[in-house]
C-alpha cells in the first residue's frame, strides 16, 4: 500500500486529453481544431520573423544566465506597460501602476488571484460563462476563500454576446469590492467581444459598484492585427481614475513564445490616491510570486524585449501580427464560404463575425463526437474550434464533415 493509493486519478484537462487522442489517431485525413496555438498555412508551428531576427541580435552563445531581479526584466516591464496603456496614458500614471514579470498569462492570473484573496478580500470573483476553463482551477487553487460566481456571457439561441444578461446579473448581484474577470479582447472560447459602447457601460457599472477588475489579455494584437485597437477596453477603463484593475498580459500568442512563458502582471491602482499605491502593491506581488517560482524566466524576456524595443524588429512584429490575424480571418471566411456553397443547414455568419483564435460554432456535443469518430476532425465538446487548425488543404474537407453532421 502506498500513501498515494487513496488519490483519485485526475482526468486530463479537455483540450490536452483530446490532443493526445488526436496524436494517436492514425487516419491521414485527421484535422486538429483543438489547441490554441498558431499554425501556418501548411499547418506547422510558426516562428515569427521578428522573433527569429531578435534571436540573432542576442548573441546567445555569450549570454550569461544570471537570475533576473525578483520583479523580472525591467526593460521588458516598461515595454509591456507601454503596450497595454499606451504612451499618452502612462504620462498620467505617476507611480500608480505596479508591474511584475510573470510565468506568462497563467502565472499572472495565479498571482492576482492569490493577491486578491490575501489583500483585497472580495466576497466573489465573477467569471464569464463560459470562459477559458483554467480560470476556474486557477481561482480554486489560489483563492479558495473567494466564491466563484458566473455572469452570463453567451446567448446560445442566436450565438451572440449576452450583454443584457451580463449587466442584469452584475447590477443585481455584484457587491462592492467583488472581483470581476474580463477578457480584454478575443474572448476565449466564444470569439465574442463587447462593442465599444458596451465596454463604456461595463466600465460605468464597475466604477459605480467599486469592483476590482481583472483583465485577461492573452490576444493583444493577435485579434485584430492592431495592438492599439485590441487595448482599447483596458485604456478606456484607465480613464476612470478610480477604477482599480489588473492586467494579466501574455506574450504566448502575439509573439508566438508559447513555451518560453513570457508575460506580465500590472495593477493599476487609483490615479487620485496620494501617495500612489503602485510601489507598495508591487512589493506584495513580488512577495507572492517569490514563493511560487521566485522570478519569471530569462530567455523569453530577452527575445520579447528585443522585439518590443528595437524599432526595426517592432516593425517586423507588426507585419507578423497582420500575417497571423490575416490568415485566421481568411480561414474564417474560407470555412464560411464552403458551408454556404454546400448550403449547410443553419446560419454560419457568426464564424466570420467572431474574433480571435477561436470560433464557437454552435455545433452540439453529439455532432462534435461524430466529427471526431467518423471524420477524424477534432474540436472541443463545447463546439469551439481553433481557426489555426484550418488550412487551404483541409478547409473543404472540414466543411463537408460539418455539413454531414448537421444534415
Ligand atoms: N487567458 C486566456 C483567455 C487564454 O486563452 C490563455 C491561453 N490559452 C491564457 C490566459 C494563458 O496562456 P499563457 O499562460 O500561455 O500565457
Amino acid at each position: 500500500l502506498s500513501r498515494f493509493s487513496k488519490l483519485q486519478p485526475v482526468r486530463a484537462s479537455g483540450p490536452f486529453a483530446l490532443d493526445a487522442t488526436f496524436r494517436a489517431d492514425p487516419d491521414s485525413k485527421k484535422v486538429n481544431l483543438l489547441i490554441g496555438a498558431y499554425r501556418d498555412g501548411e499547418g506547422n508551428p510558426w516562428q515569427l520573423t521578428s522573433v527569429a531576427n531578435a534571436k540573432k541580435t542576442l548573441k546567445i552563445e555569450t549570454c550569461n544566465h544570471e537570475y533576473l531581479p525578483l520583479v523580472g526584466s525591467i526593460e521588458l516591464l516598461e515595454a509591456a506597460r507601454e503596450l497595454v496603456f499606451g504612451d499618452e496614458l502612462l504620462q498620467q500614471a505617476n507611480n500608480s501602476i505596479a508591474s511584475i514579470q510573470t510565468i506568462s498569462g497563467t502565472g499572472a492570473n495565479s498571482v492576482i488571484a492569490q493577491f486578491a484573496q490575501t489583500h483585497l478580500h472580495p466576497a466573489n470573483i465573477w467569471l464569464p460563462d463560459p470562459t477559458w476553463e483554467n480560470h476556474y482551477s486557477i481561482w480554486d487553487q489560489n483563492a479558495p476563500n473567494v466564491t466563484q460566481r458566473r455572469y452570463p456571457y453567451y446567448n446560445d439561441c442566436d450565438r451572440s454576446f449576452d450583454f443584457q444578461g451580463m449587466m442584469r446579473v452584475l447590477q443585481e448581484d455584484a457587491q462592492e469590492n467583488d472581483a470581476i474577470l474580463l477578457h480584454a479582447c478575443a474572448h476565449n472560447p466564444t470569439g465574442l467581444d463587447p462593442t465599444r459602447e458596451q465596454w463604456q457601460e461595463i466600465a460605468i457599472l464597475c466604477n459605480e459598484k467599486k469592483l476590482f477588475v481583472i483583465f485577461d489579455s492573452a490576444y493583444q494584437g493577435f485579434a485584430s492585427g492592431d495592438l492599439d485597437r485590441d487595448a482599447w477596453a483596458m485604456r478606456h477603463f484607465f480613464r476612470y481614475p478610480n477604477i482599480e484593475f489588473a492586467v494579466c498580459q501574455s506574450f504566448s500568442k502575439n509573439l508566438g513564445l508559447y513555451g518560453e512563458r513570457v508575460g506580465a502582471l500590472h495593477v493599476a491602482t487609483s490615479r487620485t490616491c496620494s501617495p500612489p499605491a503602485g510601489q507598495c502593491v508591487q512589493g506584495h506581488l513580488i512577495d507572492i510570486q517569490r514563493s511560487m517560482c521566485s522570478m519569471a524566466p530569462l530567455f523569453g524576456a530577452r527575445v520579447a524585449t528585443a522585439v518590443l524595443l528595437q524599432p526595426d524588429l517592432r516593425e517586423m512584429w507588426k507585419t507578423d501580427l497582420e500575417v497571423m490575424s490575416g490568415r485566421i480571418k481568411a480561414m474564417r471566411k474560407a470555412l464560411y464560404d464552403e458551408l454556404v456553397i454546400l448550403r449547410t443547414r443553419g446560419t454560419w455568419e457568426h464564424i466570420v463575425e467572431q474574433t480571435g483564435m477561436f470560433s464557437y460554432t454552435g455545433l452540439r456535443e453529439h455532432q462534435v463526437a461524430e466529427l471526431q469518430d467518423v471524420y477524424h476532425v477534432y474540436l472541443l465538446p463545447s463546439g469551439r474550434i481553433s481557426l489555426c487548425g484550418l488550412t487551404a488543404a483541409n478547409v473543404k474537407y472540414v466543411a463537408r464533415a460539418i455539413h454531414s453532421v448537421v444534415a
